[in-house]
């Protein structure tokens, strides 16, 4: 079977950590929390006192923290400079800076260069989640996925996995956020061209999931037969 590299993006709350997660173990392949990195990044920006409004001194920071990411959809693991930092990462101070500091091109360049070693080196392949991931860090990729869903339903998702959180401030800061991610100058949230949207408003994660692993499936018979189809096409060697 050859490898295959799927690009999973959209705004957030549409379900892309659930379904990308799922889909890479499903079919054996690795998996890359791009969100994560930026939040990870983040996380040491506030850490070492550098001032998240202060484009300048996150662009002079970005190369200094060693993020791993362990790529296991069972398992996966983020540690800055030999740190865990999977708790920490998803506190409401890092998610309400991680925009402005990922719209930084300094660190946008970083993080798109250990993303992209990290999809080369995937053996099977990879699924990867993010903003950017079809457009700009994998515009090759087999598979472009956009999830949508509506404002009211991405707020209702996340206040429940933040436990009961207010669903109207939810809404607020996820709104913000998805207008701060979507306007920057540097590889802004965008569906690339090619990309197949997905809207699960109304889907429970069951059926994203299969919808998706589907579509994967799909793809690779279709790269399968067009490469037999060359095979048989080759003239015979003399
Ligand atoms: O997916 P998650 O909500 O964890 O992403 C956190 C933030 O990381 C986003 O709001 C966005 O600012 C940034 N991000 C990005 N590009 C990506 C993935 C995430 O700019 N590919």
């Amino acid at each position: 079977m050859e490898s295959v590299i799927v690009a999973i993006d959209g705004p957030s709350g549409t379900g892309k950590s659930s379904t990308s997660r799922a889909v890479a173990a499903a079919l054996g392949l690795s998996y890359l929390d791009t969100g994560a990195q930026y939040r990870a990044i983040t996380w040491w920006m506030t850490s070492n006192g550098v001032d998240v409004q202060d484009p300048a001194a996150i662009a002079t920071a970005a190369a200094k923290p060693a993020i791993v990411s362990g790529t296991d959809p069972a398992n996966p693991t983020i540690t800055v400079d030999g740190v865990d930092v999977t708790g920490p990462i998803r506190t409401p101070d890092v998610t309400s800076k991680v925009s402005a500091v990922s719209a930084v091109p300094e660190v946008r360049a970083r993080i798109t260069e250990l993303q992209r070693s990290i999809a080369s080196s995937a053996a099977t392949g990879i699924v990867v989640e993010g903003r950017d991931i079809g457009t700009t860090v994998l515009p090759d990729a087999d598979l472009k996925i956009f999830l949508t869903a509506s404002p009211e339903a991405r707020a209702a998702r996340r206040s429940g996995e933040l436990k009961g959180t207010d669903v109207a401030a939810t809404k607020e800061a996820l709104v913000k956020r998805d207008a701060a991610d979507s306007s920057r100058k540097t590889s802004p949230l965008a569906k690339a061209d090619d990309a197949v949207e997905v809207d699960t408003t109304d889907l429970t994660l069951e059926q994203v999931i299969e919808c998706v692993v589907t579509l994967v499936e799909e793809r690779r018979c279709a790269t399968e037969n067009t490469e037999n189809t060359e095979n048989t096409e080759k003239p015979a060697a003399r």
